[in-house]
């Protein structure tokens, strides 16, 4: 590929507003689907969703206004990407403009990975751990997997889809929760085994992933009402070991782990836990990100026994996390920092170009293959 613009930053030009067009695909879909869980959407239907889902967490969090920043996270997660098994999708890197650790993906392509996340990551080959461990969640489009095992998008029994916008809101809101939410711990189990092994055919030490995953449970365990409990969580426990074994048993042996070159580009602080602000009400609105209070729905009860209660990633464990943080004095409101946190104000896109020339010599000086 020769002066080929990919796809990652074309994309943003337009990510201001889903086009009024994408409703009337997406009921399309929803009409020749006739139920939910039948729903097959083309990639284009899967982009204009998670572009909406996108803009929510966007309009949530804000956007770090950074080029130099957004071109790194670009360039880690472009390498992951063109290796992956969906190499063709318009791929965003996007960082969110808040203290709390998270990382997010919805469908079609966005992945979004917040400051606080990646203040805590100590080199690229942790970064593309993360950035792997998210991609997967696109590439299985366990996003659209969720919705339709739970059904949590009801139809009436005499509801037209065909131009009912107010379907594809609520189609949004669904998607909006369970990215926020997390997966069930296949979907996380899956990203685990599948995104280190991605990390590791570009060049990446496989380790990258689990050191991160260990330190973020040691960050955790300042908070007092998680404290003993999480520490010695056995699904953590469970799920670094798993992670391990497949190292081992798989031969995984790269070894990039590019510390300075990540510490060159990312001079973020991390913010201990207890010291992170959160929004007043918690969680509610958080899928219908508009600020408009007619907009905040609802929001579905925590499912029990997920792997990931919140934000993919970062919650193993959801039921007993649940009641831990019941136990505690802040979390009596149900508060929690890594998703409630306050987040920036812009959720303007930043725009990056990653040409195949710009890729090419980004690997060659990080010495990946
Ligand atoms: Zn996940």
């Amino acid at each position: 590929m020769t002066h080929a613009f990919f796809g990652v930053a074309l994309v943003m030009a337009v990510m201001v507003a889903v086009p009024p067009a994408a409703e009337a695909q997406l009921g399309q879909a929803l009409k020749r689907a006739q139920q939910l869980r039948d729903v097959q959407m083309t990639d284009q239907e899967e982009q204009d969703l998670g572009l909406a889902v996108s803009l929510r967490i966007r309009q949530r969090y804000g956007v770090v206004q950074s080029e130099p920043v957004h071109r790194y996270v670009t360039l880690v997660g472009t390498v992951l990407a063109q290796a992956s098994s969906r190499p063709a999708l318009p791929w965003t890197f996007i960082v969110l403009d808040t203290d709390a650790v998270n990382a997010f993906a919805a469908p079609g392509g966005y992945v979004h990975i917040t400051r606080g996340a990646l203040a805590l990551l100590r080199n690229e080959a942790e970064l593309a751990g993360v950035l792997a461990h998210e991609l997967v969640h696109i590439t299985g489009k366990h996003t659209v997997g969720a919705i339709q095992k739970g059904k949590l998008v009801q139809m009436g029994a005499d509801e037209t889809v065909a131009g009912n916008s107010g379907l594809f809101d609520r189609l949004v809101d669904a998607a909006t929760n369970v990215v926020l939410q997390g997966f069930g711990r296949g979907e996380e189990i899956e990203s685990d085994e599948d995104g280190i092994a991605l990390a590791n055919r570009v060049g990446y030490a496989p380790q990258g992933l689990g050191a991160f995953l260990t330190r973020l449970s040691e960050r955790n365990k300042d908070a007092t009402e998680k404290r003993g409990l999480f520490a010695s969580h056995p699904e953590m426990k469970e799920r670094l070991g798993r992670l391990d074994t497949q190292i081992a048993s798989a031969k995984m042996a790269s070894t990039a782990t590019l510390a300075d070159r990540y510490t060159s580009r990312i001079t973020y602080k991390p913010v201990a836990i207890t010291a992170i602000a959160v929004v007043e009400g918690g969680a509610a609105g958080l899928a219908g990100g508009d600020e408009k209070a007619e907009d905040a729905k609802p929001q579905p009860p925590p499912k029990k026994g997920r792997f990931g209660g919140v934000g993919n990633l970062v919650r193993p464990g959801g039921a007993e996390r649940q009641s831990a943080q019941a136990t505690g004095s802040g979390a009596a409101r149900g508060v929690d920092p890594e998703r409630d946190a306050v987040g920036g104000s812009n959720p303007k896109p930043v725009p990056v170009r990653v040409t195949a020339a710009q890729l090419a010599e980004f690997k060659k000086a990080g010495g990946l293959p």
